[in-house]
């Protein structure tokens, strides 16, 4: 299919497909960097600077052992300085599992007869919302097929149905959605339904290898996929998030991709994606790619550690496609969202489904704990289980989301915001064992503010927190 600009009334330099496979070859095959200069740019990305693609390929051509773990403690070492202490919650939410794509690694894919097709009735949808509020859930994502059934007036319609339940003290404050490229107007639409993110992931940044294995279907033509958040941009949704497919290509070619996406942004609408994620392709029902790209433990943990070092401003999603044992390490190179009580079959939260059913998912999931299980392992490591949603919602956001440019920025919101979200948690959810330990981890964040006239009006909030006010945030 040859992308036409005009088709989709664009005729902008903004919307033009960005990837030069030979230049991201070139840098790769043409970077073989000393150890010194490894160092230097670990040292560069601890001072909060941008990599180029050029550095970056520096680190993915390391193979020395030693400088692979200084890579993964220099990711160890950002964190600390950039991030805080704080990992933000969510859970994804599939409403419908109809689509005309055929993406050989999927198992909606629309020639998987053995895939049992279901969309959620507003009843179910409520049903899914409110068992996912019992659990203490403040963040979902919606995800959906492609399909015409899926289209930019339904996703709104679900988004407005998910704000809308309550069900105690709960409420979803932040719907995300990972749904198909769109034209325009259609972002408008859903933008007008109050939506945080919008992802899309391109797959693999690699033409011949993504037509390999995208079949049929509109996701077939690469160009309108690599362009779809442009064209959100263009419709006013400026928080997106970009990822790719780990095992479909090269590591080192699409993780260069990503950092050429963020530069596309940044140049061409001085704000970076919100979020990169990095899924890495698991088993799903008629899954059908060979083993050629497949991404190991060894070279997963390193990519992430580079990733973090590249894009040192830029959230990073990991998921429950990932064992414990590799999200517990991950997480300590400066991961900012995970998702908890994960369930991905459609309808699955309201029947507590436990064991996956793969001819009624897409693909398997690897952590399968509750929420509660994960926040208790995330305050025994010392963080803060964060369920904030603040800046979307006053509007810190896209051009304006100055989350950690801004000096003092994570002390003066995040950690306090993450703190806030975690009473109410323990308030309304937490088991007591859970409590006790949420407690000890507010006393110790507390008593490490040096900052008392934020502590004072933290302390003030706690309190109403505890007297049974909610959502109270800076
Ligand atoms: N249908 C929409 C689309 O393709 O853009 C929504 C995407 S899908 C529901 C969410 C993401 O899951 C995909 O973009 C893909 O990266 C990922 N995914 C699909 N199959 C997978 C598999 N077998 N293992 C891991 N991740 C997978
Ligand atoms: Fe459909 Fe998305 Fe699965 Fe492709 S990845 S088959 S588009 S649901």
């Amino acid at each position: 299919m040859i992308y036409n600009p005009q088709k989709y009334a664009i005729a902008d330099e903004r919307m033009k497909p960005f990837i030069d496979e030979n230049e991201i070859h070139d840098i790769l095959n043409n970077t073989q960097p000393t150890k010194e200069q490894v160092r230097e740019v670990i040292a560069k990305s601890l001072n909060k600077n941008r990599l180029s693609m050029h550095e970056t390929a520096m680190l993915v051509n390391t193979t020395d052992p030693e400088l692979i773990e200084e890579i993964k403690q220099g990711a160890k070492t950002l964190k600390e300085k950039v991030y805080g202490k704080r990992i933000v919650l969510f859970a994804p939410l599939y409403v419908g599992n109809y689509c005309t794509n055929n993406c050989k690694y999927c198992g909606f894919r629309t020639t998987n007869r053995k895939q049992v097709r279901t969309t959620l009735s507003d009843e179910q949808l409520i049903r899914e919302v409110e068992a996912l509020e019992e659990n203490g859930q403040k963040r979902l994502i919606l995800v959906y097929g492609e399909h015409p059934k899926y289209n930019a007036q339904f996703i709104a319609d679900s988004v407005r149905t998910v704000y809308k339940v309550k069900k105690g003290n709960g409420e979803i404050r932040r719907v995300n959605i990972n749904a198909a490229p769109m034209d325009i107007d259609d972002y408008k639409t859903v933008l007008e339904a109050g939506i945080g993110t919008y992802q899309i992931f391109q797959e693999t940044y690699h033409k011949e290898t993504y037509h390999s294995v995208h079949l049929a279907g509109k996701k077939a033509d690469f160009d309108y996929r690599l362009t779809g958040l442009d064209r959100a941009q263009e419709a006013g949704i400026d928080d997106v998030g970009i990822g790719a497919l780990f095992g479909l290509y090269d590591w080192r070619f699409e993780l260069l991709s990503l950092i050429r996406h963020v530069n596309h942004f940044e140049a061409c609408y001085n704000v970076g994606p919100h979020t990169i994620s990095f899924p890495r392709i698991k088993d799903a029902s008629e899954y059908d790619i060979d083993d050629k790209y497949k991404v190991s433990d060894e070279d997963f943990t390193k990519l992430v550690a580079i990733l973090r070092l590249a894009v040192p401003y830029t959230g990073l999603i990991l998921t429950a496609r990932e064992p414990e044992n590799i999200r517990r390490e991950i997480m300590s190179f400066g991961v900012s969202q995970i998702d908890g009580g994960t369930k991905i079959e459609m309808g699955a939260y309201s029947k507590k489904e436990e064991t996956q059913n793969l001819d009624k998912e897409q693909f398997k999931i690897n952590d399968n704990r509750s929420l509660g299980e994960i926040i208790d392992e995330l305050l025994e490591n010392d963080y803060i289980p964060s369920f904030c949603t603040a800046c979307y919602r006053t509007g810190r956001t896209g051009q304006h989301f100055m989350e950690f440019s801004v000096p003092g920025f994570i002390k003066k919101y995040c950690t306090p915001n993450a703190m806030l979200t975690l009473a109410e948690y323990m308030e309304d959810y937490a088991t007591p064992e859970v409590k006790e330990k949420g407690e000890m981890v507010i006393k110790k964040n507390l008593d490490e503010m040096d900052n008392d006239k934020i502590k004072e009006n933290l302390l003030e909030r706690l309190n109403k927190v505890k007297n049974g006010e909610r959502d109270l945030y800076f």
